[in-house]
């Protein structure tokens, strides 16, 4: 399945939340969801809000967080299959899984303004891990890992004005973040409460997978 490329603030609108995808837009008045928190498409403003049960809330819970983390229905799969298989509560290990991606820690560390904008900074090679470049986003990191912006992309325009956009977002507590020298530390595994902004029941998504 082809990465979504549409207007980004349909999905959050379909959704009916944030999913704060477009950066500080996400965090002002222009935000399509203080403007219109009604469903995209003709029927969104006036039509009724079908109740939604089984299996739809299931699959919208799937959604919800697949397009906050911006990962494919693939990838998204690959994880629950992995989760599965590992000891511990699924649905949380999954989430865990998801916010060690590459892309997700440089979000968190503030070196990047949306997960978006992440994704291409370790696409376009600027990320270094435990002293060697990763360009994969989906690299999953663990407690011990380093991760800093290499020496060559410093004085990137867009990393730097993204780590002043967000120099008043705290880093959660899993990470260490020296925010200067552009790097970060990962301390331990995250916690269920450190994960997503958004309000998410991961038990919906394992119970849809589990079918
Ligand atoms: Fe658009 Fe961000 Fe608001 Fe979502 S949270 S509607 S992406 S501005």
């Amino acid at each position: 399945m082809a990465r979504y490329s549409g207007p980004v603030c349909r999905l959050c609108r379909r959704e009916g939340m944030k999913l704060f995808l477009k950066g500080e837009r996400c965090h002002s008045e222009k935000c399509a969801i203080e403007k219109r928190n009604f469903a995209p498409g003709q029927h969104g403003k006036d039509g009724k809000k079908a109740k939604v049960l089984g299996y739809g809330l299931q699959l919208r819970e799937k959604q919800k967080a697949r397009r906050y983390y911006r990962v494919l229905e693939g990838q998204f799969r690959n994880l629950f299959e992995k989760a599965v298989t590992q000891k511990g509560i699924t649905g949380e290990l999954m989430l865990g899984m998801l916010e060690r991606r590459l892309d997700n820690v440089l979000y968190r560390m503030g070196l990047a303004t949306s997960r978006a904008q992440a994704r291409q900074v370790v696409r376009h090679g600027h990320t270094i891990v435990n002293g060697r470049k990763v360009n994969i986003p989906s690299f999953t990191v663990k407690p011990g890992d380093s991760i800093e912006i290499r020496e060559s992309s410093r004085d990137n325009v867009s990393i730097l004005s993204a780590r002043d956009a967000t120099a008043h977002t705290p880093s959660p507590a899993w990470l260490e973040v020296d925010r200067e020298a552009l790097r970060g530390r990962v301390l331990q595994m995250p916690k269920r409460e450190e994960l997503v902004q958004i309000q998410l029941n991961e038990q919906l998504i394992v119970e849809l997978y589990s079918k």
